[in-house]
């Protein structure tokens, strides 16, 4: 029983510290451990403590918001985490309805959970799930979320119950100019939408997916299928992975399926969620205190685990930053095998705590860099991370700035030129095909490489100096250099590197001025009245046009023929960006006009013939003359099949 009152006290208190501070101590993976403990006891001892976790869902709302009893009660999810576990619950369900009955599997968003009412088609309130029973009225928050409708056909009352998210892009793009940058996306979702001034949720760019309905008047359903088709519909983002399975089998594909794909995701789920398909079954089956008995939650494994910290590198950025690498005991995250984190900068390190010999726990999100997110056991005698006195790369010495610490020597340190040349030649930036970091570290021992317009000095006798240069791929990175040298001015500017300055903003910068020479001349009042332009960014762009060492590269860029075209309207960005695209022969997927369209909504430009301009040639059957023109040239020519594989990498 002390065990039980130890138990309760301290997921409390964890519960506390994640549902109302978005601020959680221990991994999820811990409190579950601790959560099922506790669920092992009560079974054990028939006996529940009234302030039990299990009796509750999620937390209190916060003081400061306006507080809205829910009309019908939001509930948590029963989690299984295994396919025996899943199959007890089958047995469950076909012991209460006589047979498996039909059920939908859908993903499982991570996120926090909300409630929007509309009323005659309008958004009237959005309230956030809070205990269940009394959540946090959030109308003005949620109203800032493009995927929200603020109108929708349906004109009776209808709740809509989704989960607010943010994605993995926004949340990169959030954190690549933020002060304070956020830890994870969940927490960031909560802390968004739970902060008084809607200005700062509709600066973290959230979204909402859709899944449930609350209570509603004026139209009736009879499966969970047609809730989803009404939400799509009335204009909800849902997700297409929504099927209607009839066999533990079938679920145990879709099942698989979702967390083959789960790490490819632009968006945090923490499983997948079977739930009765049929309505009228769910009254039947009722709810328990916590959750419905018509569905449950199919968590998959943590992306999060601990281990212990051994090293910590410094590498040279691009920019001549010192980022912290930690080195890690190698421990297993879900299938891949973890031994790097990001430690982010030396502020964080000292806000965490954290020491060399600790063990740290650790997130994997996508497929970017693990993340430290605290420690997680203090080591008895921790050694105390210092950061360098000189770069380790090039011993110049080493200045903070900020939370940053910078090599003072960023024109004469390697892996910074080398990064930064590497940069330099992206696909994103000047688009030099054929070029890598190694070409950049050979350009740099070999060639005496040490600024980007050298590059465009080089020949081919240059190149054949190097290793694993022959006659065709000296040519051929010549020949790519010198096409780079069309590129339009958003991709020149930020292929300088201007610190703090990425893609969107550098296109923001060529529509808004037009040329290289204007940007240059710009004013800190000009740049900081663009949209997302703030006021460090404005200063970054003038501090580097104002340095006469990056102002006489610019120039020599520019003098040796690089020739930064007028930016076009944005016409998306994706895997052609950069890319003049020709279609020849026949495809049979798409006519040639969609085709071209999906090219152009991904980045590309059309062209109708065959030049050294071009990049990309997708030959379809039959195709004739573009295609020996295009083999001539030496371009890269792809066929449909590779082509239809690149657009649904995107999509
Ligand atoms: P949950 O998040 O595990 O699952 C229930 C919720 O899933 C539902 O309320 C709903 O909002 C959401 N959901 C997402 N997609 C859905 C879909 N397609 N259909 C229906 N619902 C969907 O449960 P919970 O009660 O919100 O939170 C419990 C979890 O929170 C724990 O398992 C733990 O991992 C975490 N937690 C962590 C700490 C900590 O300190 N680290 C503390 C408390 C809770």
């Amino acid at each position: 029983m002390e065990r039980m009152r130890e138990l309760v006290d301290l997921l409390n208190r964890y519960a506390y510290q994640y549902y109302v501070l978005d601020e959680p101590t221990v991994s999820d993976a811990e409190y579950d451990a601790l959560y099922d403990e506790l669920v092992a006891l009560e079974k054990e001892l028939v006996f529940v403590l009234p302030d039990s976790p299990t009796l509750r869902v999620g937390g209190a709302p916060l003081k400061g918001f306006a507080t809205q009893k829910h009309r019908t009660k939001l509930y948590s999810l029963d989690k299984v985490k295994t396919p025996e576990e899943l199959a007890g619950y089958f047995d469950r369900l076909r012991k209460s309805v006589g047979t498996l009955p039909e059920l939908t599997v859908e993903l499982k968003f991570d996120g926090l959970t909300l409630s929007i009412a509309y009323e005659d088609g309008k958004l009237i309130r959005a309230v956030t799930r809070g205990d269940g029973e009394t959540g946090e009225v959030v109308t003005e928050q949620v109203r800032t979320i493009r995927t929200v409708p603020l109108t929708i056909p349906f004109k009776g009352y209808v709740e809509v119950q989704g989960e607010g998210i943010m994605k993995y892009s926004s949340f990169d793009q959030y954190n690549k100019t933020a002060e304070v940058p956020l830890k994870n996306p969940r927490n960031a979702v909560a802390g968004a939408i739970r902060n008084l001034d809607p200005a700062v949720t509709a600066k973290r760019k959230l979204d909402f997916f859709a899944y449930n309905l609350g209570e509603y008047h004026g139209i009736t359903f009879e499966t969970q299928e047609e809730i989803h088709r009404f939400l799509q519909e009335n204009g909800f983002l849902t997700d297409d992975r929504f099927w209607v399975v009839a066999t533990p089998e079938e679920a145990q594909k879709r099942l698989d399926e979702i967390e083959a794909e789960r790490s490819s995701l632009d968006f945090l789920i923490d499983g997948a969620v079977l739930k009765v398909n049929r309505l009228s079954l769910r009254d039947e089956l009722g709810y328990t205190q916590k959750a419905p008995r018509w569905a449950i939650a199919y968590k998959f494994r943590a992306l999060e685990a601990t281990t212990v910290l051994q090293e910590v590198k410094w590498q040279v950025s691009r920019s001549a930053k010192l980022n912290p690498l930690a080195i890690l005991e190698p421990v297993d995250l879900s299938g891949v095998t973890v031994q790097r984190a990001t430690l982010n900068n030396i502020s964080d390190i000292q806000k965490k705590g954290i020491k060399i010999g600790d063990r740290v726990l650790v997130r994997r999100s996508n497929d970017v860099i693990p993340e430290i997110m605290g420690v997680y056991q203090a080591a008895e005698n921790g050694v105390e991370i210092v950061p360098p006195s000189v770069c380790p790369a090039c011993g110049a010495p080493t200045k903070q700035n900020g939370v940053f610490l910078y090599c003072t020597n960023p024109e004469g340190c390697a892996p910074r030129i080398v990064s930064m040349l590497d940069h330099f030649a992206s696909k994103p930036c000047m688009n030099i095909e054929g070029f890598s970091e190694k070409t950049a570290e050979q350009l740099y021992n070999e060639c005496g490489v040490r600024t980007p317009d050298a590059l465009y000095d080089l020949t081919e006798s240059d190149l054949l100096s190097l290793d694993g240069f022959k006659e065709k791929k000296a040519a051929n990175l010549i020949a790519a250099i010198e096409r780079s040298k069309r590129v339009s001015t958003g991709a020149f500017l930020f292929a300088l590197g201007i610190p703090t300055i990425g893609k969107k903003a550098a296109h923001a910068l060529a529509m808004r001025f037009g040329s290289v020479d204007a940007v240059a001349g710009a004013t800190a009042e000009e740049l900081t009245a663009m949209d997302d332009f703030g006021a460090v960014m404005a200063e970054n762009v003038r501090a580097f046009f104002a340095d006469p060492v990056r102002r006489a590269i610019v120039e020599r860029l520019l003098k040796k023929g690089v020739n930064p075209l007028p930016e076009t309207e944005d016409t998306g960005e994706g895997v052609f960006s950069g890319k003049t695209v020709v279609i020849t022969g026949v495809l049979d997927a798409y006519k040639r006009s969609a085709a071209q369209k999906l090219i152009a909504e991904r980045g590309g430009k059309i062209a109708d013939s065959v030049t050294r301009s071009v990049n990309l040639v997708v030959a379809g059957r039959d195709a004739g003359s573009k295609l020996d023109k295009a083999q001539k040239l030496g371009l890269e020519i792809i066929d449909e099949a590779e082509f239809l594989r690149r657009l649904e990498a995107e999509m």
